[in-house]
């Protein structure tokens, strides 16, 4: 996540006493600046002249599409409105500032993002220069810019062109904001252009299977072709074909597994009498990848699920359409939710409630039960007790933002929320960002698990595989359990990049997916075992990992006891590291399974007194790694 001054870039930071609702000191981790200075955002009046004009793209003059990470032209044309600019007032190109767009600039015409503006007339001078990341801003001098009269803006103009965003997307927004009275406050016109970024060049494949069946069921295998930033679609994808062996054996070219033209295929198989299935696929000059394992026999079905991330709707990629058919089709999810920001972006939620409408509008067009699940939310983005989403079963729901005073504090959204088919759950919890105030027990009913694994790293505990960065001593999700608190785990992505289910592709601290235990594959059977906490997390990879204490699955609650029998199993898609059981703050055990891909055991654990807690965590060579939800000791 970028820095919103810098985003915004036309507001004073203020520094205020932050004055919270309840008598409790700020976490040391607070930013009460943030939310001080989005509420004076929030306040500040416009000018009429503000925001008004249009823009538009010159397709003649404009690289259409753009090609992620690759430099590029884009001629942009602004006309002011009847009400004109005044002298002081200003233009503002405001490129995308996620992900990855070069900053336009004046000053350098052979280096890249070289930005060339010109006014159609006589009298007006421009003052051109780069305010910020990605921002321009064109002050005009001389006279005003009357109604009618045109500025021409030229990103990408030498030699070096502009570089685009490194992620596709249908719409990236190359903004115009409009001061007119030169105030320093600019808004954004509704109209601006926008340009697609389609993938670059094929460079990897994923496959994947569902991770159970019974004996004898036909799967579907999942296949799709990516740019090397995890972008599907890339060009020549459709004339590919995919080449897939089972277990080793001889590969052939398998009729009918041609890719659509996002490089999609879909085959089914029939699955063995037992055993764990894993199918290798190869495509073009030698783009090849092995699939996540699929165990048959008679365990619990696994649901793949990531439960948070963004669109161009606050900080992310791409429209919720583009997102959500990524999840389905190209990471072959079972359940996603959209998790845009409350009050974060250019043209935040919670005061554009047509741009919720829209994200609820999608998300029930790709709702199937029994097919696919998905799930509106948002990510309730408090500076102050760090954040949390919020996940609407129900499809009702409205966004309760950390910005507004009746809802700036996690017992004000949890009194409001009650009741109500809704989850809640913090993540980084641990540091990142910011970090979670765990002094303020997690609603028992609302909140029964816990995200402790994402692209920013894992928040389980110090010694976890891809920590996460700025952690805060003391604050890991094993000090959270320390304080009995019953939560559940939870991976998810918190993706910006378009890629829900597969954020570790373009994150050097991998991912996350949840991995939820549920026979069916409806809103309502995933909320309950949610609540149930059987979940487990991973970083990433799709590892099965099967566990029960005594006959009880995971995240249960059992009695206290002398003597119980933990059984697990492992199926890893790399080579095992360390298998370890935690009990009560620390590793207590830690099985043989260095070097495996399939490991099951049954061991005692003794002496299980009340207050304790127990989970499993596998970590493999990679360093991709699940962590089973803690068996809980009433
Ligand atoms: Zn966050
Ligand atoms: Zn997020």
């Amino acid at each position: 996540m970028k820095a919103y001054p810098r985003i915004l870039g036309q507001l004073v930071v203020l520094i205020v006493v932050a004055c919270g609702i309840e008598e409790e000191p700020l976490p040391p981790t607070a930013q009460p600046e943030i939310p001080a200075m989005l509420r004076a955002d929030l306040e500040a009046l416009a000018d009429p002249a503000d925001g008004k004009g249009s823009a538009w793209l010159v397709p003649s003059g404009s690289d259409v599409p753009a090609v992620a990470s690759q430099a590029g032209r884009w001629e942009i044309v602004f006309e002011a409105a009847e009400s004109g600019i005044g002298v002081g007032g200003a233009v503002y190109l405001q490129i995308s500032p996620f992900w990855g767009w070069s900053t336009p600039q004046v000053v350098a015409p052979q280096a890249v993002g070289f930005t060339e503006v010109t006014a159609s007339a006589d009298g007006v001078e421009l003052e051109v220069a780069t305010l910020d990341e990605q921002l321009l801003r064109i002050v005009v001098g001389g006279r005003p810019l009357a109604g009618g009269e045109r500025i021409r803006i030229v990103y990408g103009a030498g030699p070096a062109g502009a570089r685009a965003d490194r992620f596709a997307e249908s719409h990236s927004r190359l903004w115009i904001a409009v001061d007119g009275d030169g105030d320093g406050r600019r808004v954004l016109l509704g109209d601006s252009p926008s340009v697609p970024v389609v993938a670059g060049d094929a460079a990897r494949l994923v496959l994947h299977l569902p991770s159970t069946a019974r004996p004898g069921q036909r799967v579907e295998v999942t296949a799709a072709v990516l740019d090397a930033s995890g972008n599907a679609g890339p060009a020549g994808v459709g004339e590919m074909n995919l080449q897939i062996a089972v277990d080793g054996a001889v590969p052939g070219t398998t009729p009918g597994a041609g890719f659509d033209e996002r490089g999609v295929a879909a085959q089914l198989m029939e699955v063995p009498e037992s055993g764990v299935l894993r199918v290798r696929g190869t495509v073009g000059d030698g783009i090849d990848a092995a699939s996540n394992p699929l165990v048959v026999g008679d365990s619990p079905r696994i649901l793949w699920a990531d439960l948070h991330g963004h669109s161009a709707l606050s900080d992310g990629t791409g429209s919720p359409g583009d997102y959500l058919a990524y999840a389905r089709d190209v990471a072959a999810l079972d359940v996603v939710a959209l998790t845009d920001h409350d009050h974060w972006g250019l043209e935040p939620l919670a005061t554009h409630p047509e741009l919720w409408d829209e994200t609820r509008r999608q998300i029930e067009l790709f709702n199937e039960p029994g097919r696919f699940v998905a799930l509106a939310g948002y990510e309730w983005t408090s500076w102050i007790y760090g954040h949390r989403h919020v996940l609407y079963f129900d499809g009702e729901g409205e966004i309760l933002s950390s910005v507004d005073p009746r809802y700036e504090h996690p017992r004000q959204l949890w009194r409001a929320l009650r009741g109500t088919a809704t989850l809640t759950f913090a993540h980084h919890s641990a540091g990142g960002p910011i970090a979670t105030d765990w002094r303020i027990p997690p609603d028992p009913e609302l909140e029964p698990v816990t995200e402790i694994v994402s692209v920013h790293g894992s928040s389980e505990a110090p010694d976890s595989p891809f920590s996460i960065y700025r952690p805060l001593p003391g604050n890991f999700v094993r000090d959270a359990l320390g304080r009995g608190y019953r939560l559940g785990f939870l991976g998810s992505g918190d993706s910006h990049d378009g890629h829900p289910g597969l954020a570790q592709l373009a994150s050097p601290r991998g991912g996350g997916l949840a991995a939820i235990l549920s026979e069916e594959l409806t809103r309502e059977s995933v909320l309950e075992a949610v609540r149930a906490r059987r979940v487990y997390a991973t970083n990433g990879p799709r590892i099965v990992l099967e566990t029960e204490l005594d006959g009880h699955p995971m995240g249960a609650s059992v009695r206290p006891r002398d003597r119980a029998e933990l059984a697990l199993g492992i199926t890893a898609v790399q080579p095992l590291s360390t298998v370890e059981i935690v009990r009560a703050g620390r590793v207590a055990e830690e099985l043989e399974c260095g070097g495996l891909l399939e490991c099951r055991g049954r061991l005692q654990v003794i002496d299980l007194e009340a207050g304790e807690y127990v989970y499993i965590r596998a970590i493999q060579t990679d360093g991709g790694a699940a962590w089973s939800s803690p068996f809980f000791v009433d």
